[in-house]
């Protein structure tokens, strides 16, 4: 099912986030963990997509079985940066053949390598590229983009950065799915500011429950989100202790999702990270609030 076909639907709803092995001997417990997060019956699950393409296959195999075994729509996520036009084309054609039909458009991060190569020699520079790209060689997938309600960490200010989502948006960007944050006024501000630039399509909150205090750290180096007082304690406190910090962060996230709903958001999506039981904890914590209509 198109991700567009979604959106149409009243009530609230929550997806999942999954990311593909990096090896062949992991496969195994990752689509064990996939198939009882699609289990839960998310509104859809999107399967990340290893920068630089060497974990490309996994994210389809992944991605078609939860079509296929849990009747769950998928939506597969692909980088560009470092990519030729061949490999993309070919990416384009695999997503195909393997039934996808919900496409997430991405740059991709820039490693240091990358960061001092000549530019003006790659095929893709931003994602607004590979999203002409698939318009031009395919034009049936649904497209997603990224999104930053605290600026994407190379932009100078956020009318620019605005700016160039809304250029996303007009190459065909159906929705967007944002950054994680921890402060549900920077996404209120940010939605605000978006609908004043003339961005009218859905935009997902994707929220990141915190497990660990580790898992901040790398999430936050990768994001630099804002990190308020309230939550700050809760990781100074309990961010050492696995199973307190399990169950404090995804109290926090529940939270944040809650206020979300309450506040005309309708879809939101959870980086659940192979953990199911995280993933399941948050679905039944708002069991009741996904049956309204
Ligand atoms: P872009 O939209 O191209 O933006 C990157 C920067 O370039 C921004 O600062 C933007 O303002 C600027 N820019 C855009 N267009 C122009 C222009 N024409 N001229 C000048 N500047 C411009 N990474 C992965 O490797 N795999 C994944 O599966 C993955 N999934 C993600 C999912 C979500 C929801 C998010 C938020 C991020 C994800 N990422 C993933 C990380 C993402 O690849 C990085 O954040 C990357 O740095 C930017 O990707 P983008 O698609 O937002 O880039």
């Amino acid at each position: 099912m198109k991700l567009s076909e979604l959106w149409k639907q009243d009530g609230y709803f929550l997806s999942f986030e999954v990311f593909p092995p990096k090896t062949d001997t992991a496969f195994d417990s990752v689509k064990t963990a996939v198939a009882k997060i699609a289990a839960l019956e998310p509104s859809f699950v999107s399967v990340t997509y290893g920068a630089g393409g060497g974990t490309s296959q996994y994210t389809l195999d992944i991605a078609k079985s939860i079509q296929q075994l849990h009747n769950v729509p998928t939506l597969a996520h692909l980088t560009c940066v470092s990519s030729t036009k061949e490999t993309v084309h070919e990416r384009i054609e695999a997503m195909r053949a393997a039934g996808i039909e919900n496409v997430m458009a991405l740059r991709g991060d820039l490693t240091p390598e990358l960061e001092q190569s000549d530019r003006s020699q790659w095929a893709y520079r931003y994602a607004v590229d590979l999203i002409h790209e698939l318009k031009e060689y395919q034009d049936d997938f649904c497209i997603g983009g990224a999104c930053y309600p605290e600026i994407h960490p190379e932009s100078q200010n956020q009318k620019e950065d605005i700016q160039h989502l809304k250029e996303k948006v007009d190459a065909g960007c159906e929705f967007l799915t944002t950054q994680m944050f921890f402060d549900n006024n920077l996404l209120y501000n940010f939605l605000y500011k978006i609908r004043e630039a003339g961005i009218t399509v859905p935009v997902i909150p994707g929220i990141m429950p915190i497990t660990n205090a580790k898992q901040l750290e790398r999430a936050l180096k990768l994001s630099g989100s804002f990190i308020p007082q309230r939550f700050k304690a809760l990781v100074d406190t309990f961010g050492y202790h696995t199973q307190a910090m399990t169950q404090a962060g995804i109290a926090y996230a529940t939270d944040q999702i809650i206020d979300l709903y309450a506040n005309g958001i309708k879809n939101v999506h959870v980086y659940s990270m192979n953990k199911p039981e995280v993933a399941q904890k948050i679905k039944e914590n708002i069991s009741h609030i996904l049956g309204v209509k």
